[in-house]
């Protein structure tokens, strides 16, 4: 028999796939689900990106691309980085890769060993400690308060730091929990960050998906020193609707941009060549349909919140992203059992805040249509009259 590597049992499997697997097997059986499970939006990509791979299969980009990616992409990003993000990098700063969950691994690859820790407020996006364990590093993870809208503060990153942390995660608007750190508190962190000399990979992949007019901040923005010690990634499955194109990128110092092509063109070489042809029109083109389907989002935030506040299940007011992230404690479950009972006997999915680091919580996306949203919390008000 095969025997499998040491660390294949480091790592768990997606809890957020698994559970979206079992949505979808229920809905092949014809069963009414109510699905608060997914991690995307339910917009198709919008056409004139659609229109521009087809065109870029049509005239033969179906060849290898450069394994750092299609060189009018990199200055594309690069542009963008500099324009709406105050990131002043240069195109050969920039590495496009297969979605931004390789952008982040391959970031951690080149920079992250044995012996490293790596900071990741709790509650956290199930890959993070993940990655890090494949990059042989030691995930720390530091627990934030709903009280702080589960924002990781100056002095618990002073006091969680110590002379192996190389790194901390910082998702801002965050998925599960869907907080947005404000220029004040990003302005906290980097003077620690700074004065330990740690770096930060900043996912800002929700960017794009703020409410109530708030503007997103880019840490690595607030000054020549935190940028050098930025790793900023990104990508184009949630902004442009584009989850199944596996497109994402990262930006950082050159040495670091370098030591991570170097290992994409060992690994994958490099994203779909036709593929960065569309993401080249996303980011040439109209605006107009993130505009929309953020405005659309808000809408749907304002009904998820409004129904859960009203079935009194506590969460700090989600400002980005499309998760709400309640506690269940008050229902005497913890999120398993909740989501398990829920899925079985109301059919409405959601997923278990122990993928996430915190167990009294379960995370709802609300990335599915209005309907869906009213009748599922409908459904879950019955489920939670029973429990009474
Ligand atoms: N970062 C966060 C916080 C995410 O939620 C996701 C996807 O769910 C990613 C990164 C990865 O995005 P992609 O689908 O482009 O790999």
């Amino acid at each position: 028999m095969i025997q499998l590597a040491d660390r294949t049992a480091m790592i768990s499997p997606s809890t957020t796939l698994a559970i979206a697997a079992r949505a979808k097997a229920l809905a092949a059986a014809g069963v009414q689900v109510y699905d608060f499970s997914v991690g995307e939006p339910d917009f198709d990509t919008p056409a004139h990106i659609r229109e521009a791979a087809k065109r870029a299969l049509d005239e033969g980009k179906t060849r290898y691309a450069p394994a750092a990616g299609v060189p009018r992409l990199r200055e594309l990003v690069a542009e963008k980085l500099r324009r709406e993000n105050g990131l002043n990098y240069t195109p050969d700063q920039v590495i496009i890769s297969t979605g931004g969950k390789q952008a982040i691994l391959n970031v951690m690859l080149a920079v992250l060993g044995p012996g490293d820790e790596v900071l990741i407020p709790t509650p956290y996006w199930v890959s993070y400690p993940e990655i890090a364990k494949l990059a042989r590093a030691k995930p720390v993870l530091v627990p934030t308060e709903a009280a702080d809208g589960y924002k990781l503060t100056a002095e618990q990153l002073r006091q969680a730091i110590t002379p192996r942390t190389k790194m901390l995660i910082l998702n801002s608007p965050s998925n599960p929990t869907g907080t947005v750190y404000t220029r004040e508190e990003l302005q906290a962190l980097a003077e620690v960050l700074v004065e330990k000399q740690v770096a930060v990979l900043s996912d800002e992949m929700y960017e794009k998906l703020i409410y109530d007019g708030e503007t997103h901040v880019s840490i690595g923005s607030l000054g020549p020193e935190i940028f050098e010690l930025t790793l900023t990634c990104n990508g184009f499955s949630k902004a442009y609707a584009a989850t199944g194109w596996r497109l994402g990128y990262a930006a950082g110092p050159h040495h670091v941009i370098k030591a991570a092509v170097d290992i994409q063109s060992h690994t994958t070489s490099g994203a779909t060549t036709f593929a960065q042809y569309g993401a080249i029109a996303a980011l040439e083109g109209p605006q107009e349909a993130l505009v929309a389907m953020r405005r659309e989002f808000e809408g749907r935030r304002d009904l998820m919140y409004a129904g859960l506040q009203a079935l009194k299940l506590p969460c700090p007011y989600p400002r980005g992203a499309f998760y709400a992230f309640p506690s269940v404690a008050s229902t005497g479950l913890d999120g398993d059992t909740f989501c398990a009972r829920l899925l079985e006997q109301e059919h409405v999915v959601c997923v278990p805040g122990s993928a996430f680091g915190a167990p009294e919580c379960v995370r709802f996306s609300y990335a599915t249509s209005r309907a869906t949203i009213e009748k599922g919390l409908t459904a879950l008000a019955r489920f939670l009259s029973r429990l009474d």
